[in-house]
């Protein structure tokens, strides 16, 4: 059976076209195990019309529709037949076609087809013809080796697909932002990597690290294949606690790990961060706190949740699925950091002196040689 693919954005992309397309492909082929096709601007896959299918296909970023299709040959005889069964078949009362072809060959255009289809419809079933709202629209697309009729576009994400802009790293907590910053590149055609510092010791791990993990299962349905780096952060944050006072702590906290990521960053051949920061959400999330943070890193942090409204990433996670697992209680190292007088418009001056006195050279080091990776 065969499925058949249209995706976004990718007409723009000149000569890079056939990169883009053949990474979608092999994509799409990897998620349903399945024989995938470049045809004319559009993909054909050689898979079943079964409800799993169309999940994984809802999940792969690039693909803007997608439809259950019945392939023939281009000839008007077989297509007449076949475009007649499917109406017959969906007890619709009315009923249009939408004939389109990218074989400019074929002895008839969109707007015959679109004639000569109705009329046989017509003729041989009691339906009625309605251009605005019909009960069944019967799309066919004729291509030079074959021709393909379908009744439903069922939407995909839309976007790039994954392996076309680099690989960036994801400071992934336990919270609902994170991962839908994560997704939002993902989207962009970036492929992510994860790290989640922990503040447990190695017992409480084995049961802890499980919502990390689901979470980025839930996140590898849109990559297929991820990794994730879990770093111990135990030491550094008693460190911490002992030399910063509590109203910068959550800030210094923040950039030893952007320090601590970069190093991952270098060694998975990532260009930049994602952080699911948030104009004004919690108190370290001030312009001000924002750009203490940040000054930490020397690569760019990317924040696409940076100006969404709360409930609006609420939406978000609902819909790629990480926010049952989000929800679920965790003791998260900030929650354990937060301060009841934060400051709220920190200095990087200030910020760097406190933190000049620290002494973490060899704890960095220490929390790297730690960290474990998990791949899914
Ligand atoms: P989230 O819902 O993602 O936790 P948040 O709005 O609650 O975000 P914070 O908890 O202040 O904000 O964290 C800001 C960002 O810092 C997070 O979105 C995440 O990118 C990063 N971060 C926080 N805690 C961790 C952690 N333990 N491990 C890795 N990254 C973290
Ligand atoms: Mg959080």
């Amino acid at each position: 059976m065969s499925i058949l693919v249209h995706y976004s954005e990718i007409g723009t992309k000149g000569n890079n076209r056939p990169f883009f397309e053949n990474t979608l492909v092999r994509n799409i082929g990897k998620a349903l195990n399945a024989k995938a096709e470049r045809l004319y601007g559009k993909i054909l896959v050689e898979a079943t019309h079964s409800k799993e299918n169309g999940l994984v296909l809802q999940h792969i970023p690039g693909i803007a529709h997608f439809s259950f299709c019945r392939s023939v040959e281009p000839k008007l005889e077989e297509i007449k037949d076949t475009v007649l069964a499917v109406a017959k078949k969906s007890k619709a009362k009315t009923f249009r076609i939408d004939a389109s072809r990218s074989d400019k060959k074929f002895p008839y255009n969109s707007l015959q087809l679109n004639n000569i289809l109705g009329e046989y419809v017509l003729a041989h079933t009691k339906m009625r013809v309605k251009l605005n709202k019909p009960g069944l629209t019967v799309y066919l697309e004729i291509d030079p080796k074959q021709a393909f009729v379908y009744t439903e576009k069922a939407r995909g994400i839309g976007g790039l697909p994954v392996g076309t802009a680099g690989k960036v790293v994801c400071l992934l907590s336990g919270g609902i932002d994170s991962p839908v910053a994560a997704y939002s590149l993902m989207k962009r055609g970036c492929e992510v990597v994860f790290v989640h510092f922990y503040n447990y010791d190695e017992k409480a791990k084995a049961a802890k690290k499980k919502k990390i993990e689901n979470l980025v299962k839930e996140l590898n349905r849109f990559q297929l294949k991820s990794k994730l780096y879990m770093v111990p952060f135990l030491e550094l944050q008693t460190e911490l606690v002992k030399h910063v006072p509590p109203r910068y702590r959550i800030l210094i906290y923040r950039r030893l790990m952007l320090k601590i990521a970069e190093e991952i960053l270098r060694r998975e051949g990532a260009k930049g961060f994602v952080m699911g920061d948030n104009i004004g959400q919690v108190a370290s999330q001030t312009l001000e706190n924002i750009n203490a943070v940040y000054e930490a890193a020397r690569y760019p942090v990317f924040a696409p949740l940076i100006g969404m409204n709360k409930q609006e990433i609420i939406e978000a996670a609902e819909h790629i699925g990480t926010y049952k697992t989000s929800i679920i209680p965790y003791e998260d190292c900030c929650t354990f950091l937060v301060a009841k007088h934060p400051e709220t418009k920190a200095a990087v001056k200030k910020i760097k002196e406190l933190e000049s006195k620290l002494d973490t050279g060899e704890m960095i080091k220490e929390a790297l040689k730690r960290a474990d990776l998990t791949e899914f």
